[in-house]
């Protein structure tokens, strides 16, 4: 936990937000700007601020993000038209918030 970090604010329920998942080590809410029909944020309970700061310890968690992105994708109907998966990765790679997040974006009509 980060005193300072909106995503951990989040997850403790200090800022209401709706999830549509959610279990011991991560959970998945709706981006509030979205970039497409679907966009939802896949969040690790444990506060890392970026790729970067990935340890060896935190592989299961880099495994979960996908796990449960594809399942997310299925339960959002977006699994066989597609969809992009995207980290932004510090300020230059257009990270805006600093607690790793793994973006799930789809839903287009094409
Ligand atoms: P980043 O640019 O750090 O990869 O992505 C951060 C994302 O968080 C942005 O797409 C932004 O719209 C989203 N976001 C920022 N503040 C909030 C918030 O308070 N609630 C939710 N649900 N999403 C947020
Ligand atoms: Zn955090």
């Amino acid at each position: 936990m980060s005193r300072d970090c909106l995503f951990c604010k989040i997850i403790n329920r200090e800022v209401p937000s709706e999830f549509l998942y959610e279990d011991d080590d991560f959970v998945v809410f709706k981006d509030i700007n979205p970039a497409a029909p679907v966009h939802l944020l896949i969040v690790p309970k444990k506060h890392i601020r970026s790729i970067n700061d990935l340890q060896k310890a935190d592989e299961l968690i880099i495994s979960g993000l996908f796990m449960i992105a594809k399942d997310m994708a299925k339960d959002q109907g977006i699994n066989e038209s597609g969809y992009k998966l995207l980290f932004n990765v510090e300020k230059g790679g257009g990270q805006e918030i600093f607690h790793l997040h793994l973006h799930l974006i789809g839903g287009w009509k094409r």
